[in-house]
């Protein structure tokens, strides 16, 4: 199965600044549908996220082999702020 990744810019035209990311189904202002459609796409982007690494444990020893071992020291900084 061949999922193509594709990047997403999308923007309610009457409400500008919502951004589903941040602001959630909260932040819909007068049940938009421009707005509630954005937040259903971001809300099925991180389901299909999540239902892909479950499938795939190894999902992340699959990423393209620019330097394969050097890389893993680094930890992502926003994990280490969770800490
Ligand atoms: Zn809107």
């Amino acid at each position: 199965m061949k999922i193509r990744a594709r990047k997403f810019d999308g923007r309610c035209g009457r409400h500008k600044r919502y951004n589903p990311a941040v602001d959630g189904r909260g932040g819909i202002r007068g049940a938009c549908a421009r707005c509630t459609l954005l937040c259903e796409i971001w809300e099925a982007s991180l389901k299909l996220n999540q239902l892909i690494r479950r499938f795939d444990p190894q999902f992340d020893d699959l990423a393209p082999r620019a330097a394969p071992e050097k890389l893993e020291p680094v930890e992502d900084p926003r994990q280490l702020r969770l800490i």
